[in-house]
């Protein structure tokens, strides 16, 4: 990480913890991260949770003095508002209390048919909601083993640039491996960092306050036990955090990881 970029954590919890269980994991991360101020903290609880968890979150803030933790959304529709059955809009997800929103996380590209244009509609929508967006990208086993896991993620990356532009510490991108997403199969700190520094070269490229702002997550089986080495690293900027999200005592010792490593 880099003194410039606070360390930002967040929990996808996919498809868990919709009810009561989601309120008391959200309580507990809220606590958690009440003692570490140099780590921004959000979790992305389904949809139906967030009504329950935001005004609990606001409430430890309140009691703790501190400022509350970030709820993130799972996806959104580009369009404001109209007759997209199923789907919930920016300013939607900005009205109900949420601050980001995770977009193109490759279970969606796989299982949804998500592509880099519309994952990018997604990024300007969540921005212009005032929503910060985390943009997932990666490459799978197949694009890694034959070699091209710079050109798959550069192209990701290349797709998002236009849109996050002037987005400051509102635009994030979670470098996300596919094949250590859920596996157990981590990337080891070189391997991420080489994929981060790229990232943050085609960002440079573009427009250096884009690379100095952008932080950049790493995404696949972040353990309490592989955090602090990967997060040692300096082009990664925080995590996304899948499995060991949804318990506390599996995502504390991370957020415990980035204040170590923040508060030197
Ligand atoms: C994810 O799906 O974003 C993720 C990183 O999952 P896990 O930590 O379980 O690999």
């Amino acid at each position: 990480m880099h003194p410039s970029r606070p360390p930002f954590i967040a929990g996808n919890w996919k498809m868990h913890h919709a009810g009561p269980s989601g309120v008391e994991l959200a309580v507990a991360v809220a606590r958690a991260a009440a003692l570490l101020p140099a780590v921004e903290v959000a979790v992305a609880p389904p949809l139906l949770a967030i009504p329950l968890i935001l005004p609990e979150c606001a409430e430890v803030a309140r009691q703790l003095h501190v400022a509350p933790i970030g709820v993130a959304a799972q996806n959104l529709y580009p369009a404001p508002k109209g007759a997209f059955t199923g789907e919930v809009s920016a300013e939607m997800l900005a009205e109900a209390g949420c601050r980001w929103v995770i977009l193109g996380h490759s279970e969606r590209r796989q299982y949804f048919g998500e592509d880099d244009a519309f994952v990018a509609k997604k990024v300007a929508a969540a921005l212009a909601a005032g929503l910060g967006a985390i943009a997932c990208v990666g490459e799978t086993l197949e694009e890694r083993t034959s070699g091209r896991t710079l050109d798959v993620v550069l192209r990701m990356v290349d797709a998002v640039i236009p849109v996050l532009r002037g987005a400051g510490a509102r635009g994030v991108i979670a470098y996300e491996p596919v094949w250590a997403i859920g596996t157990g199969k981590v990337a080891t700190p070189d391997d991420a960092q080489q994929v981060h520094a790229a990232i943050r070269a085609r960002l440079a490229a573009a427009d250096a306050s884009l690379a100095a702002t952008t932080r950049i997550q790493y995404g696949g089986s972040v353990k309490g036990d592989n955090a602090r080495a990967l997060l040692a690293q300096p082009d990664i900027d925080g995590a996304l955090v899948g499995g060991a999200s949804l318990e506390i005592d599996a995502f504390a010792p991370i957020l415990r990881a980035a204040q170590a490593l923040a508060a030197g």
